[in-house]
């Protein structure tokens, strides 16, 4: 995630060992190896090579695509006839969340329980109950299969805590999304969380076919259109920087309400951001990504975030402390109160994870930052 496009990515994979990839679609920068069409990524390397092959990324010196249209339903001619299919209602938590979200101060944790272990989830929601306003539960670098967002969502709202899903267009085509669409609605997710997604050559799945049918933009249209509150991530840092606040507005032109800013090094440069993205008209609310280390996995596992930069001295700060737990609980909590000060923020991700094994001790470091910031918010 995102971090936010993913928790935990893995160095990549020899070409070999990468499985091909769906035929590229008619639209989209030549040479893109996600076909992407409103891209560049947000797993750019700072030298400009793109995060899967060894080129430059493909959108480097192409201007921001202006938004066009929603992923068209048209059917070719050679398509049968489609049988009318339900209504889904929009979910209710995502009229809630956006409420909330309208209020802003909103705490939102990175989900940590252990992949396709429903006991593991109920911990994790029983320790973060109560603390923060949402989990934000998408991908992992280092556990592509996950239970389905739909399914994961149900079991976050039955347990009692709002579900900000993770949705990627890497492995699903979009008759897949537009499944997922719906069973999100159904299982009443307070928000949708659009990404491209990691390429399958980086994370633990290489084997796997990337399919990426639509990618983060258009993918949030589809989701937007279904009444889901959508948002999306924009990694200020990551080449063309300049670029970036421009590809935001597309991104709200398409439907997406809420930006997730991944790690940019501290307020002031999330301040930036958000000034440019501003003067060029975005409205919609941030979240920057706040840094949650309390241990040397925890650690190890954030350094592995496509486009990640800490504060200066953060992670030393935390490692080198007599009680590292007590001194990140302590970092992350101030520095999520320094961006909730900041003009358009609504809210912070507590961003990372646990080390193999800690997925409850973190989810409880967590509750105690959310309940931290929480309680500065209201003296
Ligand atoms: S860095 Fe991302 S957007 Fe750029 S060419 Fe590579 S996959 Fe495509």
């Amino acid at each position: 995630m995102s971090r936010l496009t993913t928790v935990g990515r893995v160095p990549s994979v020899p070409a070999d060992r990468i499985a091909a990839p769906a035929p590229a679609p008619a639209t989209g920068a030549a040479g893109c190896p996600k076909h992407m069409e409103y891209g560049p990524c947000g797993g750019v390397e700072f030298s400009g090579r793109c995060e899967v092959a060894d080129h430059a990324c493909a959108f480097l010196s192409l201007a921001p695509v202006r938004w066009r249209d929603a992923p068209s339903a048209a059917s070719p001619a050679s398509a049968m006839p489609a049988d009318p299919t339900g209504h889904v209602e929009p979910p209710r938590a995502a009229s809630r969340m956006r409420e909330r979200v309208a209020a802003g101060g909103v705490v939102i944790a990175d989900f940590p329980s252990r992949a396709l272990d429903a006991e593991s989830l109920a911990a994790c929601v029983r320790a973060l109950s109560g603390s923060v306003d949402a989990v934000l539960a998408g991908d992992s670098g280092t556990a592509r299969v996950q239970f389905p967002p739909a399914y994961r969502a149900h079991l976050l709202s039955d347990a009692g805590v709002p579900a900000w899903m993770g949705v990627n267009a890497r492995d699903r085509n979009r008759v897949a999304l537009e499944g997922e669409a719906a069973a999100l609605a159904h299982a009443d997710a307070a928000g949708v969380h659009c990404v491209t997604g990691d390429h399958t050559g980086i994370g633990s799945r290489p084997d796997a076919a990337p399919v990426f049918d639509l990618d983060s933009t258009r993918l949030a249209a589809m989701m937007a259109a279904r009444g889901h509150l959508v948002s999306v991530a924009e990694a200020p840092l990551s080449p063309p920087a300049d670029a970036r606040p421009a590809r935001l507005l597309e991104k709200q032109r398409a439907g997406a309400e809420v930006c997730f800013v991944n790690h940019a090094g501290g307020p002031v440069a999330v301040r930036a951001f958000i000034e440019r993205a501003q003067d060029l008209g975005v409205t919609m609310g941030f979240i920057p990504c706040v840094p949650v280390i309390v241990d040397r996995g925890s650690a190890e596992l954030i350094r592995g975030f496509t486009s990640l930069a800490l504060p200066d001295g953060y992670l030393a700060g935390v490692l080198e402390a007599r009680d590292a737990r007590a001194q990140g609980i302590a970092a992350a909590s101030r520095l999520a109160l320094e961006f909730l000060a900041i003009p358009g923020v609504v809210g912070v991700d507590l961003s990372g994870g646990p080390g193999a094994g800690r997925e409850l001790e973190f989810a409880e470091a967590e509750a105690e930052i959310g309940a931290a910031v929480v309680s500065a918010l209201r003296s």
